[in-house]
């Protein structure tokens, strides 16, 4: 991996989290130590519920914040949603965007996550863009098109190392306990960053490409260190700071 690709561990807890549970995010950046801090970044995306008060928390560490979805627009009539600058103005760095179980549940075309990417940016937060096959999909050999096909419309025109993260997320590994091999993850990869090359050039070998699919302590060493990994989006084993550190300090 090139030095200026800098590991990216990140946590999705999903719709799971009460005010009681923020202290696991405490434990993380306890956790997160100057031996880590110094070779990888460490985000945890609670519920929005608990963005303000997890990023005040973490004040004093390097850990981020982030949200898991945002609008495409700064404000408005649209009931429950919350947009990029709510999430900023909460505490928040960084954002999910196009996640499967959105795409699923709320119909998010790559359409919608390029334009909420796009509001991301507009609120200074990193926008981590995820893809991914379905299960039917990988196994009629169609992964790579379906995956560049998201990748092409739903990572907008100005993204840069700085401001977008790819997350490959094979659908059938979301909670499932399945994984892809490490040498798939890296071939999935490797086709990821060919389009970016195309689109981005040079700037392509900046951009940090997370793998996510039950990424758990005892498999992180083998898949993180597959070709053309930047790190890991974890679900399930977020949600437990020791296992979200273990995960982590597989970099070490
Ligand atoms: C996810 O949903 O982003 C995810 C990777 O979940 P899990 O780690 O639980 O498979």
């Amino acid at each position: 991996m090139p030095a200026e690709r800098r590991p990216l561990v990140a946590g999705n807890w999903k719709m799971n989290g009460l005010k009681a549970s923020a202290g696991e995010i405490g434990a993380v950046a306890q956790g997160y130590d100057a031996a880590l801090a110094a070779r990888i970044d460490l985000l945890v995306c609670p519920p929005a519920t608990l963005v303000c008060k997890a990023a005040a928390d973490v004040a004093q560490s390097p850990l981020v914040i982030g949200g898991q979805d945002c609008h495409a627009k700064a404000c408005g009539a649209h009931t429950g949603d919350i947009s990029a600058e709510m999430l900023a103005d909460a505490g928040a760095k960084a954002v999910i965007l196009g996640h499967s179980e959105r795409r699923a549940d709320h119909h998010e075309s790559d359409e919608m996550i390029w334009q909420k990417a796009e509001a991301a940016w507009r609120a200074g937060l990193t926008a981590i863009i995820c893809v991914g096959e379905t299960e039917e999909q990988r196994t009629a050999g169609h992964h790579h098109a379906v995956v560049a096909r998201q990748v092409r419309g739903s990572v907008p025109d100005d993204a840069t190392p700085e401001n977008t993260v790819v997350a490959y997320e094979p659908i059938w590994a979301i909670g499932t306990g399945l994984v892809p091999t490490p040498e798939d993850v890296a071939e999935v990869h490797g086709a990821i960053r060919a389009v970016l090359a195309q689109r981005f050039g040079e700037a392509a070998q900046g951009i940090r490409i997370l793998y996510g699919g039950s990424v758990k302590p005892d498999n992180a060493k083998a898949l993180l260190g597959a070709a053309d990994v930047d790190g890991a989006l974890v679900g399930g084993a977020s949600l437990k700071a020791d296992d979200f550190l273990a995960i982590a300090r597989s970099y070490l």
